[in-house]
């Protein structure tokens, strides 16, 4: 008979609705299975431990002295990335969904964790092990919400799967990382994206209908590179919203407490990650973190166009004009906002120089948000790359 894990004798114990890290859980799911044993040690809100889990993933924690490393961690490569040919309603050209359904049908593992959206809620998020290539497509788009990708830890434990894919976002990938060892697995392979502002889905609502002409028929939106929120609608129509024309007054609320407390932009402890912020317009981003991650991409590189990163620009002055503009919550009248974006696009930082505005942007409001709402933990809870990047600012008392 083989011997329990801790999280198994503890079966009995597991309470149902108990979120440790409280006001700022995220809902990664872990603690709706009994894998809430390890959540004092996995929480990404309770246990900043990222250097570590780096290590344990990588081979290595990431080297603060060398400039990409500080930002997008450890990585042995950066490339853009478009599928030849899209997956139609994917979220970008479907280079996540194609990946997994390739693992899957060729047999490198029998399961994938993602996430799906429940039949009456379109931005519900529902996740699943997939085992079937339906399936995975089935999850293909975001699902801009809090996921509680986790939940499905304890079917795959019952599944008795060896090989595993999971996909996921930053905090669910700490926490996963975290308990990886006690999950019986021989094989596990993490497909990440990077993630930021994210919110609950009666905070979505609030966005949609504060910043889209026809809440009620967005299937998809991204924040993109051109600065602005592109909203695609079930007709097939485009409507673009500028940044700098964005309700912040109203908006600044909903984002989750968790995601304002959240320096895992970049998805640091997955094996491979495909983003579209570092890559220009209309391509993806993709960061290959170590061996692992290269057979990842390898696999499905005959069915890619590639370009190698670049760099163009600088984005201090625009962060540090955007640190007080964030703070007291400004809002310019629209016609003012387009032209600032028109102006900011010709002249902004692209590449790579778009995604560093991107980090330092979120990362500056993170630590604020964090030094006056939970002081105590200040200290603990920011990575030192996240401190070394806030440090090029000067921040408001
Ligand atoms: P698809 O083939 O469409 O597959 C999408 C995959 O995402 C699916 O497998 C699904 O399981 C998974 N997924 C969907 N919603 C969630 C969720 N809530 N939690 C966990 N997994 C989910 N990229 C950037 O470069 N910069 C950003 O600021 C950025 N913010 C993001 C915010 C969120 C909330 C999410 C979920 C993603 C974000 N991304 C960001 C990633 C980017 O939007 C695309 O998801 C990524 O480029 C993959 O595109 P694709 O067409 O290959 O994905
Ligand atoms: Fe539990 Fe995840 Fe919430 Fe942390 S973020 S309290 S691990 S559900
Ligand atoms: Fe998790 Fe961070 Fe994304 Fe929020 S922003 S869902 S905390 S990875």
């Amino acid at each position: 008979m083989t011997a329990l894990r801790p999280h198994q004798k503890a079966k009995a114990l597991k309470p149902t609705s108990r979120r440790p890290a409280k006001e700022l859980c995220s809902e990664c799911g872990l603690c709706d299975t009994n894998y809430i044993h390890y959540v004092k040690d996995a929480c990404a809100f309770l246990h900043q431990q990222i250097a570590q889990l780096e290590a344990e993933a990588h081979g290595r924690s990431r080297n603060l002295d060398a400039p990409d490393e500080l930002y997008f961690g450890v990585h042995q490569q950066m490339l853009a990335a478009r599928k030849q040919q899209p997956i139609p309603g994917a979220q970008w050209t479907g280079i996540v969904s194609t990946i997994a359904c390739e693992m899957l049908t060729q047999g490198w593992v029998e399961g994938v964790v993602c996430v799906q959206n429940t039949p009456e809620d379109r931005f519900q998020p529902q996740p699943i092990l997939a085992r079937t290539r339906a399936e995975i497509l089935a999850a293909k788009v975001n699902k801009p919400t809090l996921s509680p990708n986790l939940n499905v830890l304890e079917e795959i434990e019952r599944s008795g799967i060896k090989r595993l894919l999971v996909i996921g976002v930053g905090c669910q990938i700490q926490a996963l990382r975290a308990v990886e060892a006690e999950l019986g697995l021989e094989k596990l392979y993490v497909l990440g994206t990077p993630c930021v502002d994210n919110v609950t889905r009666a905070g979505l609502q609030k966005f949609l209908e504060t910043t889209s002409k026809s809440p009620e028929t967005v299937v998809h939106y991204e924040f993109m590179q051109d600065f602005q929120v592109h909203f695609k609608h079930e007709d097939g129509s485009l409507e673009k919203v500028p940044f700098f024309g964005l309700n912040t007054k109203e908006l600044k609320d909903i984002f989750a407490p968790s995601c304002l407390s959240c320096f895992d932009y970049v998805n640091s402890l997955a094996d491979l990650v495909v983003g579209y912020m570092g890559a220009p317009f209309g391509w993806q981003w993709i960061v290959v973190r170590n061996p692992r991650g290269q057979e990842m991409l390898d696999l499905v590189e005959p069915q890619l166009d590639t370009q190698p990163v670049t760099s163009q620009g600088d984005r201090h002055a625009a962060v540090q004009q955007s640190i007080p503009a964030y703070d007291k919550s400004v809002t310019l009248p629209m016609w003012a906002a387009k032209l600032m974006g028109v102006v900011i696009e010709k002249i902004g930082p692209k590449g790579l120089e778009y995604a560093r505005f991107s980090i330092d942007s979120h990362f500056t409001r993170n630590y604020l948000y964090v030094q006056r709402h939970h002081p105590d933990t200040l200290e603990e809870h920011v990575p030192e790359f996240a401190k070394r990047i806030v440090k090029q600012y000067k921040l408001p008392q």
